[in-house]
């Protein structure tokens, strides 16, 4: 059978002596792993349209166990965001988090559109580290949205109370924010700044593209990170 996946290159894995395995996150079957006999040869051309972070039309072939390239027609490399060391860093360490978020060969074109507005994002995004932070969190908390993870951003997720701007925390575990006293009764929370807690409803509520027009304090994108970092371990383990 013959196979034509819409891809986003993750990464790559040397096989052998001139063979790799490609991680590629497809529209039409989620996460996939697919085998390129030959790559590594010196003139073998298929390598040039597989690099990571690369939009590529893959075709693949499959009869029993793992399908194999026969294909790939590079759409898009996004060479300015290869270009921007900074930028290029934070998608790489990116990408490892959403490799550990995603996992199953699962079909869904909202999280393949979504990694790909991230990507576009990135690609135009300029060296400004503020910039580069806050696209990244809104797609690590989109990502999480997406994946069935929404956050509980509007009231205490434990007594049920509208959260009002004050001393506020948040639970991974419970899945949203917490007010003062009910956070007293948790032992795994982390103090939610009321600028992070908009932040995160600014992300649900927005398209990837609008969010590059926010600003913000350093300690805000310390604190994004944090909650990110508490939820990705949490669904992740
Ligand atoms: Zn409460």
């Amino acid at each position: 059978m013959e196979y034509k996946y819409h891809s986003i290159v993750l990464e790559h894995t040397d096989v052998g002596e001139t063979d790799r395995l490609y991680a590629l996150y497809t529209k039409e079957a989620g996460r996939i792993m697919l085998a390129a006999n030959g790559v590594r040869k010196p003139q073998a051309k298929l390598a040039g349209n597989l690099e990571s972070i690369t939009l590529v039309e893959v075709f693949a072939a499959k009869n029993r166990g793992r399908g194999r390239i026969t294909g790939a027609i590079a759409a898009d490399n996004f060479s300015g965001l290869k270009e921007n060391l900074p930028a290029i860093q934070k998608v790489f360490a990116t990408l490892k988090i959403f490799s550990r978020l995603v996992t199953q060969e699962e079909q869904d074109a909202g999280i393949f559109a979504l990694l790909l507005d991230y990507l576009k994002a990135m690609d135009t995004s300029g060296e400004q580290e503020e910039k580069i932070e806050i696209l990244t969190a809104g797609f690590i908390f989109k990502l999480l949205s997406g994946l069935g993870y929404g956050l509980e951003m509007k009231k205490c997720v434990s007594c049920g109370a509208m959260l009002v701007p004050s001393r506020n925390f948040f639970s991974a575990e419970l899945g949203g924010t917490l007010c003062e006293t009910c956070a007293s009764r948790e032992n795994r929370r982390v103090r939610i700044a009321d600028e992070t807690v908009k932040f995160i409803r600014i992300f649900f509520e927005n398209k990837m593209e609008n969010l590059g027009k926010l600003r913000t304090e350093e300690s805000n994108l310390r604190n994004l990170k944090l909650v990110a970092e508490e939820t990705v371990k949490w669904v992740a383990g």
